[in-house]
């Protein structure tokens, strides 16, 4: 609910294939395979951008794909591998699979990298596949093809500002003025549940696009709210992230300095921390009086409350005032950013296990069976029941995935490979007969005993 949420399907780069290629000599009909390796897909790697704080760039975008490795060449050449694919992310970006839920990083190292899916390997050439009883190679490896997740970046409100102040101040309409957030805005108490978060750009106010700071309209903070009462505890909280508040004031209420004084009253009984932080003072709907009942009002706060430096006065309604206060509250942000990214950030706790997908152990080789199914044998043409048999293994099955199975010295290989990991053994003792099927990933061969 005070999540800046988006959804990506993040897919690496293939790898090159390798290829098939002979020298050619000029008095030998053939030379020797000469065929190189592809090269390496591009990774997908979310970087933690301290100077970020919202999501809102990948909103727009469903796919990203890494650059594919180039395919080998002849003369042993070697491809190209694919450019990696950098995100820039915000500190305190959370990253979910979005299939099973699991969480694959938590971003809190400023400036470090995380790779969320891996490019797929390069494929050999048919240089790589000599051997001596192989010593003209028909075939080489395809690319390998890259890691693909489906996403869920889950960044928790990282307002720098929130905007506090009883209710119908005129928080909603002043976010709502001010950022690109689309709250709603009513004439009556409590309509706003969720904190609103908006990105304010200063190109606005006189500054450019790349000027910004994320704001939150945070509502319902009434009176009792630091003991459970009504909506406020569960908003409090999300305020103890931002930097500072804007305290936003109804110029119109008779009882103005006495609301304010409550709020902060609430703020030092929630958490005296929370209290001490930077409040920007703003009294809103100057439209509705006088200049010079402005200025009283102004007096008057500045009289009982002499340690306000200064006084904001606006209108959210008429956008008068607010030049001001967007530049000052932008520049306020600016020269304590890094204060303030040291206090939330570094010192801040994972809430979850933090593990990287890609060291955990290569899983090993293992035979299970699937069932049976009608087969037709390729000479006799007669029926037969084939047992099913699923090889599973991270070098397997990477391997097959690999295989070039239109190629028949391809094929043979995967049968090479079998032998060479006991794979033929422990189909055998599993009771695999000739003509048995057997799955790996998402090919299949016909075992040959
Ligand atoms: P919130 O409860 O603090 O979020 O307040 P809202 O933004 O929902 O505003 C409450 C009411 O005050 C609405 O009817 C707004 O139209 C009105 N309002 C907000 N800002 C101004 C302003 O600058 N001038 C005037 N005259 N009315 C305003
Ligand atoms: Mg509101």
């Amino acid at each position: 609910m005070f999540c800046d949420e988006v959804t990506f399907r993040a897919i690496a780069g293939q790898g090159g294939n390798g290829v098939v290629s002979f020298r050619r000599m000029a008095y030998l009909p053939k030379g020797g395979p000469d065929g190189g390796d592809g090269g390496k897909g591009g990774d997908i790697i979310l970087k933690a951008n301290p100077n970020l704080n919202t999501l809102f760039d990948y909103k727009a975008q469903n796919e990203f794909h890494a650059e594919n490795g180039v395919s080998g060449g002849k003369n042993d050449r070697r491809g190209r591998g694919g450019e990696d694919l950098i995100l820039e992310v915000p500190v305190g970006t959370k990253v979910f699979d979005n299939e099973t839920q699991d969480l694959i990083f938590d971003i809190n190292q400023p400036n470090s990298s995380y790779v969320i899916v891996k490019g797929g390997r390069g494929g050999y050439g048919n240089a790589h596949f000599v051997s001596s009883t192989r010593q003209a190679p028909r075939f080489a490896e395809l690319g390998e093809p890259g890691e693909e997740k489906e996403l869920r970046l889950e960044l928790n409100l990282v307002a720098d500002v929130g905007i506090i102040g009883f209710p119908s101040a005129g928080k909603s309409t002043l976010i709502s003025v001010i950022s690109n957030a689309k709250p709603k805005i009513a004439a009556y108490h409590f309509t706003t549940l969720v904190p609103n978060l908006g990105v304010v750009t200063l190109d606005k106010f006189g500054g450019n696009k790349k000027q910004n700071f994320v704001v939150a309209d945070i509502p319902g903070l009434i009176e009792g709210a630091s003991e459970g009462k009504g909506l406020g505890i569960s908003f409090l909280k999300h305020i103890k992230r931002t930097a500072g508040l804007i305290h936003l004031i109804d110029i119109t209420d008779p009882d103005f300095i006495s609301k304010y004084k409550k709020i902060n009253l609430e703020l030092n009984r929630f958490d005296k921390e929370l209290a001490q932080r930077k409040q920007f003072i703003v009294l809103n709907k100057i439209d509705s009086i006088t200049e010079e009942d402005t200025k009283v009002a102004i007096d008057l706060l500045q009289d009982e409350y002499p340690e306000i430096e200064k006084v904001y006065a606006i209108s959210a309604v008429s956008h008068t005032g607010l030049k001001e206060l967007v530049i000052d509250v932008y520049n306020w942000i600016q020269d304590n950013k890094e204060q303030i990214h040291e206090e939330f950030f570094e010192t801040e706790e994972a809430d979850h296990k933090v593990y990287s997908p890609h060291l955990e152990d290569p899983k090993r080789n293992l035979i299970s069976t699937e069932g049976t199914i009608t087969k037709r044998d390729r000479y006799t043409d007669e029926e037969y029941e084939a047992k099913i048999f699923r090889v599973s293994g991270t070098r397997i099955e990477q391997i097959a995935i690999m295989t070039d199975f239109t190629n028949h010295e391809a094929v043979n290989r995967i049968f090479d490979v079998f032998k060479k990991m006991g794979i033929d053994k422990m189909l055998k003792a599993n009771g695999a007969k000739p003509g048995d099927v057997v799955k790996i990933g998402k090919t299949e061969v016909i075992f040959r005993g």
